[in-house]
């Protein structure tokens, strides 16, 4: 009986056994999920936390180096700003050494020319400075014997000023003004010779007031001629009244000729048949402005010399 009813019981609990089971089992299970899901939401919210911040450093690092991209860009764009500047400094700084070497050359050139060009050409002479007895002009040429009162004797001037004295005396005839040439070139000798003579026939005192002692004497410097027309022959004094001299007032200095001792002067006696070449440019600027060569200051004069023959 007591087997029976153990048996029973045991029927009776294992027929009770299978609901309480099943729910155990789904609230396991239920439980299992919650669990699960909650740990998965709890890593994937860890995750997430981590992803941002790890995307917030991102972030930061990336505002950082666009920052210091742009300071870098900055700083380069400071730089070509800066080597802009550099560069068009120097390019100034080029060009202004292309002009200072433009106008360097210009002045060497023109220190070469005047090196070239006998500064004896525009000095004055006097008892103070007078021309040293071996001198001679470094090129003579001779006259052509057209624009010469004597034609057989032989009259010489520098080479360079050749074509200007024969360009004068050709516009002169070519005006109906002859000018014809009596003396030229005078070597040291010659105006020795010349002013001995003069003594011997004349008296010191009177010579001495109508030719100049050598060594003054411009003649000597193959720049200057004394003029006369066919009419006045080898006599010097009136050559001023004659229309040819009023022509060589108005037109000489076209040629670079000019009167060395005009009337009133008070270096040397009036010698109106004595004219000198000085250069176009000088001989222009005393013609505009009435000057007389010896009363000029020497070296006013000497800035004419690199331009004589221009
Ligand atoms: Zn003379």
């Amino acid at each position: 009986m007591t087997l029976m009813k153990e048996s029973r019981m045991i029927k009776l609990v294992t027929s009770q056994t299978p609901p309480t089971y099943g729910v155990s089992l789904f609230i396991f299970i239920a439980v299992g999920f919650i669990g699960f899901g909650s740990y998965k939401y709890y890593t994937q919210s860890v995750d997430l936390k981590y992803t941002q911040i790890q995307l917030n450093d991102l972030t930061e690092n990336s505002n950082q180096n666009i920052l210091i991209l742009r300071e870098k860009i900055q700083a380069m764009k400071d730089e070509n700003t800066g080597l802009y500047s550099s560069l068009e400094a120097e390019q100034t700084r080029n060009n202004q050494f292309s002009e200072q070497v433009e106008s360097m050359s210009t002045v060497v050139g023109q220190l070469y020319k005047l090196s070239k060009t006998d500064r004896e050409l525009l000095q004055k002479y006097s008892n103070i400075y007078f021309l040293n007895e071996n001198y001679t002009p470094s090129q003579l040429s001779e006259i052509d014997a057209t624009f010469l009162l004597r034609k057989t004797k032989p009259e010489t001037i520098h080479s360079s000023i050749k074509p200007y004295l024969e360009n004068m005396l050709k516009a002169a005839t070519a005006d109906s003004m002859p000018i014809l040439v009596l003396s030229a070139y005078r070597s040291f000798g010659t105006q020795a010779a010349l002013k001995t003579g003069y003594k011997v026939t004349y008296g010191t005192t009177a010579a001495n007031k109508f030719s100049a002692d050598q060594g003054y004497s411009e003649h000597q410097l193959g720049s200057t001629a004394d003029f006369t027309t066919p009419t006045g022959g080898e006599t010097l004094n009136g050559f001023d009244k004659t229309d040819s001299f009023k022509w060589m007032t108005q037109n000489a200095y076209k040629y670079g000729f000019i009167l060395s001792y005009p009337k009133g002067n008070k270096f040397y006696q009036y010698e109106p048949w004595h004219w000198r070449f000085v250069g176009v440019e000088l001989a222009t600027k005393m013609h505009q402005e009435n000057k007389n060569f010896y009363d000029m200051d020497q070296r006013e004069i000497n800035d004419f010399l690199v331009k004589i023959f221009d």
